[in-house]
């Protein structure tokens, strides 16, 4: 049976609370705000299902993938969409083509409590809820199910999410089904629920109302400069550019309140396992200006021939152009490597996440820095890591 030893081995797909045919497996969430599995162990049938589908303690080798993805910028012709898009939009093209083929789109939506969850849907009117990145882990429990019901009964499905839970998707599946296509994304971490809804209350309070929606990579400022908007009940609303956003400057510059696996991702580099990547195509603006209007460019890699049909499907809908993997790798660090973290205090963060509010959180472990005052504090830990390397 599951077993975690350590927090970095689970990922959190919840693949093997789904795969368990004794439903003897549910999910604790930890002090930091993630879940992990739990086993009852008096009902257990050890019949090692749920050690089989972990993705962290077996790769699946049954899926075929390009062994160099076919690489490309591209945006949404759809103004609209693409600037209600973490990226260039093309998520919502390839997944408004599966809907109009009468097929199903899964993906990650906020609840009523602001918690995530990914569902799976045949309604198209449902993919404003996908639509967009939530920088928080979204849960999987009870999809690995659903989607294999609907993929026994006949039913396209276009799927994204993580590459953990791609992977995951996969074990469960134990075979890579015609009528499935994935999509992940290059994943720079999922952070703590339960820090995104300290958060979320922090601003509830401060505007005195319910957060009615949520839009992270929000591009009123361009989405160079990307901020985060909160829409209130009472009809207020926040917005702060990534470099005044406390959550945002939290995940991006100090990189404190991600899942502790995702600071040794075991699920990066290539082949990738989905048929399609994608992602923001940082560094669009050093090649090719014309493909950069500062409204979201998507790095679109294309892993297998079910990809490229998909991706084929939609080239009228969208402005595209062919680029290289190195042209790929110039402005997106977590194509190849993990999250790393600023410093080490993880243990008082979290204790400090259950004491005070937010504000005054983000004030101690993340404040506020100009690029020289980040430069001085990295001198500074190259020094004082000098030393202690001197002194060993
Ligand atoms: C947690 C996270 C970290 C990311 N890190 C990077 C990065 O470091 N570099 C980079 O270039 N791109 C990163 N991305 C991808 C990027 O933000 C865009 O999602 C991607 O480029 C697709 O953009 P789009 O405009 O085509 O579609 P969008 O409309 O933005 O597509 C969003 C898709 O992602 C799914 N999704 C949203 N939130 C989650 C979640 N929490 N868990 C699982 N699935 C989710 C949605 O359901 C939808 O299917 C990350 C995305 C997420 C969710
Ligand atoms: S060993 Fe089988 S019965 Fe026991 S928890 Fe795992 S899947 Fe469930
Ligand atoms: S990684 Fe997924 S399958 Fe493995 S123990 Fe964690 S939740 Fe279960
Ligand atoms: S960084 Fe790795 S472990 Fe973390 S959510 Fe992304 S794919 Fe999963």
């Amino acid at each position: 049976m599951i077993s975690i030893k350590k927090k970095v081995d689970c990922c959190g797909c919840n693949a093997c609370g789904d795969i368990c045919p004794k439903g003897v497996i549910t999910f604790q969430t930890d002090k930091e705000g993630f879940w992990y599995p739990k086993v009852d162990t008096d009902n257990c049938i050890d019949c090692k299902l749920c050690e089989q589908v972990c993705p962290t303690l077996n790769k699946s080798e049954i899926i075929i993938r390009y062994k160099e993805p076919l690489v490309y910028a591209a945006y949404n012709k759809n103004n609209d969409i693409r600037m209600d898009s973490t990226s260039g939009g093309i998520h919502s093209a390839l997944s408004e083509y599966i809907f109009a083929q009468g097929g199903y789109v899964g993906g990650a939506i906020y609840n009523e409590d602001h918690t995530v969850s990914h569902i799976t849907t045949g309604n198209p009117a449902r993919l404003d809820e996908i639509r967009s990145s939530k920088y928080l882990q979204s849960s999987m429990a009870g999809q690995y199910k659903e989607i294999k019901k609907l993929l026994n009964s006949g039913k396209t499905v276009f799927y994204c999410a993580a590459p953990c839970q791609i992977q995951a998707l996969y074990k469960y599946l134990k075979k890579d089904y015609d009528n499935l296509i994935t999509s992940d994304f290059i994943c720079r971490g999922v952070n703590s629920p339960k820090v995104f809804l300290s958060y979320i209350k922090m601003l509830e309070h401060q505007f005195e109302s319910k957060a009615t929606s949520i839009k992270f990579k929000y591009k009123k400022w361009g989405w160079h400069n990307f901020s985060t908007r909160v829409i209130f009940s009472n009809g207020k609303e926040y917005c702060k550019d990534r470099d005044h956003d406390m959550f945002l400057i939290g995940y991006l510059q100090y990189g404190n309140f991600a899942r502790p696996s995702c600071y040794e991702c075991q699920f990066k580099g290539f082949p990738q396992k989905a048929d399609i990547t994608l992602a923001d195509f940082w560094g669009i603006e050093q090649l090719d200006t014309n493909m950069d209007q500062d409204k979201g460019t998507s790095l679109v890699m294309i892993n297998s021939a079910k990809g490229l049909n998909l991706f084929n499907h939609i080239k009228n809908h969208i402005v595209w152009k062919e680029f290289t993997m190195s042209d790929a790798k110039i402005g997106n660090k977590a194509i190849d490597s993990s999250l790393k973290t600023v410093y080490d205090n993880r243990d008082l963060f979290f204790d400090a996440i259950d004491n005070k509010p937010f504000q005054e959180v983000a004030k101690e472990f993340f404040p506020i820095r100009s690029p020289w005052q980040w430069f001085i504090y990295n001198v500074k830990v190259t020094i004082s890591n000098l030393i202690k390397k001197i002194r060993q």
